[in-house]
């Protein structure tokens, strides 16, 4: 029989792991065609999310947990659950049932179909405010304009991954990881599978608008050298500029009684470069800084304890 397994990154969900495991077992229970074990992630929670996870695991073979050591972020827990994935299909889905499990049974008969990447696009969203859902459909739109491969534009984590494209991406090491983009990288036949995004069941987003920016960041840098390329057309434009006004200082001299006077013009000149020259160098920082991250080569992260697994099993993960 064939394995599939459920990658779930838990970070301080304490408030809906008991309904989200009740909600996954019912899945489990519907396919008697399949064999399913969960991955639940302990992503360094404070609060009693480790606690129920490993009592789950304890009363129930399928339920695998990987507690981690400290907060190492939603990417990394969703990495380290597909390291130690052992099923002919893995599922990424979150904690906190915004992604139905039932809009799983699709993705499986996709699957059957041949297809090796299916990914949840967002159809509907519904209880996230104005501004989440907006920044959200900026931020795809604006990735994909920058990125050099097109990355499907409102889809998170949630989708089912094949096997071959599984043993792709842990083949992949980076350690700025931007999954989704990642995912787009690999190929194989992809398709979307619309979908209603739900409220969260309880809880609050552990998303808070610093990790959504730090997460946007990631996506782009990853995805993309064209900020360089941004930056140099800046560079060019402000020569430009001055060139114009170089030549137009000379004009007025040569041929009238007048010439360019006043600090306000250096003033002008002299920030608005300064402000590129920052801004390029910025940018540069940014890109200098990941490839410091990467040759540092320290592993993507520390796991405490693995609850569930097998020793065997084990030594296939990363
Ligand atoms: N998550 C995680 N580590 C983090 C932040 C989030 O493992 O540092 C998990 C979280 O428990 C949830 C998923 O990532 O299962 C998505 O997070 P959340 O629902 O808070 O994000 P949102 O849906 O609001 O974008
Ligand atoms: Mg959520």
């Amino acid at each position: 029989m064939q394995l599939l397994s459920l990658v779930i990154p838990c970070y301080n969900e304490e408030a809906v792991i008991d309904e989200t495991i009740k909600r996954l077992k019912t899945f489990c229970s519907e396919r008697n065609d399949l064999d399913v074990e969960l991955i639940l992630v302990d992503d360094g929670s404070r609060d009693r999310t480790r606690m129920l996870l490993k009592s789950y695991a304890s009363d129930d073979t399928r339920i695998k947990v990987i507690v981690f050591a400290r907060n190492f972020g939603h990417q990394i827990a969703v990495t380290a659950g597909i390291d130690a994935a052992r099923g002919d299909a893995v599922v990424l889905i979150d904690a906190d049932l915004q992604d139905p499990p039932e809009v799983i049974h699709k993705m499986i008969a996709k699957w059957r179909e041949g297809y090796d990447v299916i990914y949840g696009t967002r159809a509907v969203r519904i209880g996230e405010s104005a501004f989440k859902q907006f920044s959200a459909r900026f931020f795809y739109r604006f990735l994909n304009k920058l990125s050099d491969i097109p990355i499907p534009l409102d889809t998170g984590d949630f989708r089912l991954m094949s096997r071959d494209v599984v043993d792709t991406l842990k083949a992949m090491p980076e350690n700025d990881r931007f999954v989704r983009g990642m995912v787009s990288w690999v190929g194989f036949k992809q398709t979307a599978l619309p979908y209603t995004r739900q409220e969260r069941f309880a809880g609050e987003s552990k998303y808070p608008l610093k990790k959504m920016l730090r997460f946007a960041n990631d996506g782009i840098l990853s995805f993309s050298t064209k900020p360089l390329q941004i930056s140099i057309s800046l560079g060019l434009l402000s020569a430009a500029l001055a060139f114009a006004g170089i030549i137009y200082a000379l004009l007025v001299r040569i041929f009238t009684y007048n010439w360019v006077e006043g600090w306000a013009g250096i003033m002008i000149a002299v920030l608005f470069l300064g402000g590129i020259q920052l801004i390029s160098v910025g940018i540069l920082g940014e890109y200098i800084g990941r490839i410091y991250n990467e040759v540092k080569k320290r592993p993507l992260y520390v796991v405490e304890e693995y609850v569930g697994f097998n020793s065997e099993d084990l030594k296939m993960s990363r």
